[in-house]
């Protein structure tokens, strides 16, 4: 006779926005959380740790403050007592050894690179146990996130080619991926400017709340540093992707969200499996609790294509970009 088996929970269903920093994922994460059954609360995990002394939720509490995170705090912490706001003890670059945070840190090079890191990684009894205990937290988050927001759907917009390729390796998530992709001209330029053209529009709101700060010291970055940035990301994005099953991605433009938001949407919650009817018009009039980029805090729910970059970059800096970037950009349909 068999031993009577607890009935295993179905897997959590995961949206993971794969894009490049400043390509409207925080837009697309507030546009897809306006649905009931679904919830984003944006970047999950960006790169670094976030400060959370200061740092406002998009309901504009303080996080450490906000009533919606301090119940997801104290549900996760019931399982797993390191839970932070900071980062939600779901990273995957541990802050030691440092080998093992370097070697998590490598960008994402193709199919022969990623089988030498996967190898070296599968050595470490470290790497197993961290992976373990990362990945039971990431399941904790999700279902929490979906309990929390009586919702079915969890969006993660932590944009990370690297995330998105361990995210799938987690057996109680059901991945699908949003590739969302931006005319590289106008990504450099946030690059070059992030103050400027990539934060709230209210300056006093930028830097997670905090304010504006002084100009830097250095100067903006270069552009020939910046294309080869959004280069890089896009290449690891379409790396991560060529794992990916064909039905379990999707790609969207950032200037066709913003040409055509209902379309976009429609045709996402599709692909996502919500009823589309069910989404709020008024994406900004929806409960968000969303951490990210600070155009989160911004008020307008009016949807702008923001195209400064064609009256910002000098011919110069188009040439530079064309140099580094610009077949790329031409494959993904810009001219
Ligand atoms: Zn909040």
């Amino acid at each position: 006779m068999y031993a009577e088996r607890s009935p295993v929970p179905p897997k959590v269903p995961y949206v993971y926005i794969l894009a490049a920093s400043h390509s409207g994922s925080t837009l697309l994460a507030l546009l897809l959380n306006a649905h009931p059954e679904v919830i984003s609360v944006g970047e999950i995990v960006s790169g670094s740790r976030r400060v959370v002394d200061g740092y406002r939720c998009s309901c504009r509490q303080l996080i450490a403050e906000c009533p919606f995170w301090r119940a997801v705090a104290e549900a996760v912490r019931r399982e797993h007592p390191e839970f932070d706001l900071a980062d939600f003890g779901i990273r995957w670059e541990p802050e030691s050894p440092a080998w093992l945070r370097r070697t998590l840190r490598l960008e994402h090079r193709g199919r022969l690179a990623e089988a030498a890191r996967d190898a070296a990684l599968g050595l470490s009894s470290q790497w197993r146990r961290h992976f373990a205990r990362t990945s039971a937290c990431c399941v904790a988050l999700a279902r929490t996130l979906l309990a929390q927001g009586r919702a079915r759907v969890v969006v993660d917009s932590s944009k990370l080619a690297h995330r998105l390729k361990l995210v799938r390796r987690i057996h109680d998530l059901d991945v699908k991926v949003i590739h969302l992709v931006r005319d590289g001209r106008a990504v450099a330029l946030t690059y070059m400017d992030q103050q400027t053209y990539a934060d709230a529009s209210d300056p006093a709101l930028r830097r997670g709340g905090r304010g504006a700060a002084p100009a830097p010291a250095g100067g903006e970055m270069p552009m020939a540093k910046a294309a080869d940035e959004w280069r890089r990301c896009l290449r690891s994005a379409e790396h991560a992707l060529a794992g990916v099953p064909a039905a379990s991605w999707i790609r969207v433009t950032y200037e066709d969200l913003c040409a055509r938001p209902e379309a976009v949407r429609e045709r996402l919650f599709d692909f996502i499996g919500v009823d589309a009817a069910r989404a709020a018009t008024d994406f900004r009039a929806a409960e968000h609790h969303v951490v990210g980029n600070g155009m989160r805090l911004d008020t307008v729910s009016q949807i702008r294509l923001d195209e400064r970059w064609k009256s910002v970059l000098s011919a110069q800096d188009l040439q530079v970009f064309d140099a580094v970037a610009g077949p790329l950009n031409r494959r993904l349909g810009y001219p």
